[in-house]
C-alpha cells in the first residue's frame, strides 16, 4: 500500500492573511507530495511498504536516509495540516490546558518557548510540542526529523508542530521567521491539538 497525499479540510487560502493561499497550495501539492513519492520510491518492494508512517518513524535508525527524510517529511506535514484552521486561534481548554498550566509555566511562558524553539532551530526543521512521560514539552529538530523517531534528542509524542522550512513562509514573510510564527498561534486548530494530547497520555 503505497502512501498517499492526505486531502486538507479548508481551503487553501482558508489561513489567510497569517499564511497566504499560494504557500498553501505550493507547500502541500508540490512539498508534501515529493516527500510522499520519494518515501513510496524509497520503501518500494521492502516490508516498511506494511508499516504506519508512525511505526516507520518510531524504528526510522533502521531504514536508510532517504526514508528518514521523506517519511518524516510525509508524518510532519500531515500532521501540520491538521492542527491548523481557519477561524481557530484563541486559548486552549481542558485537560490540555491544565497541562499547559502545569508542566510548562502556562500559556505565556509555552508560546515563549516553543517560538523560541522555533525562530532559533538553525536552518530547516521544526518546532514540537510533545508529551513525554505523560508530560508536555517542548522541543525541535532538524530537516525533517521528529520526536517520534528513535535518533533525535527529545523524543515524545508530537501534538502541535510548526514547519520553519523557508518554503513554509518565505513568499509572505520572507526572511522574517519570527513574523510567521507570531501568526501562527492565529491558526492553531486547539480542539485537535487536545485530541493528539489526550490520545497521546
Ligand atoms: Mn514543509
Amino acid at each position: 500500500m503505497a502512501f498517499e497525499l492526505p486531502k486538507i479540510t479548508y481551503a487553501y487560502n482558508a489561513l489567510e492573511p497569517h499564511i497566504d493561499a499560494r504557500t498553501m497550495e505550493i507547500h502541500h501539492t508540490k512539498h508534501h507530495q515529493a516527500y510522499i513519492t520519494n518515501l513510496n520510491n524509497a520503501i518500494a518492494g521492502t516490508d516498511a511498504e506494511q508499516l504506519s508512517i508512525e511505526d516507520i518513524c518510531k524504528n526510522i535508525s533502521k531504514y536508510p536516509m532517504p526514508v528518514r527524510n521523506n517519511g518524516g517529511g510525509h508524518y510532519n506535514h500531515t500532521l501540520f495540516w491538521s492542527i491548523m484552521g481557519p477561524g481557530k486561534g484563541g486559548n486552549p481548554s481542558g485537560k490540555l490546558a491544565e497541562a499547559i498550566n502545569n508542566d510548562l509555566g502556562g500559556l505565556d511562558k509555552f508560546k515563549e518557548e516553543f517560538n523560541k524553539a522555533a525562530t532559533t532551530r538553525f536552518g530547516s526543521g521544526w518546532a514540537w510540542l510533545i508529551v513525554k512521560e505523560a508530560k508536555l514539552a517542548v522541543c525541535s529538530t532538524p530537516n525533517q526529523d521528529n520526536p517520534l523517531m528513535d535518533i533525535v534528542e527529545v523524543k515524545g509524542t508530537p501534538v502541535l508542530g510548526i514547519d520553519v522550512w523557508e518554503h513554509a513562509y518565505y513568499l509572505h514573510y520572507q526572511n522574517r521567521r519570527p513574523d510567521y510564527c507570531t501568526a501562527f498561534w492565529n491558526v492553531i486548530n486547539w480542539d485537535e491539538v487536545s485530541r493528539r494530547y489526550e490520545a497521546a497520555l
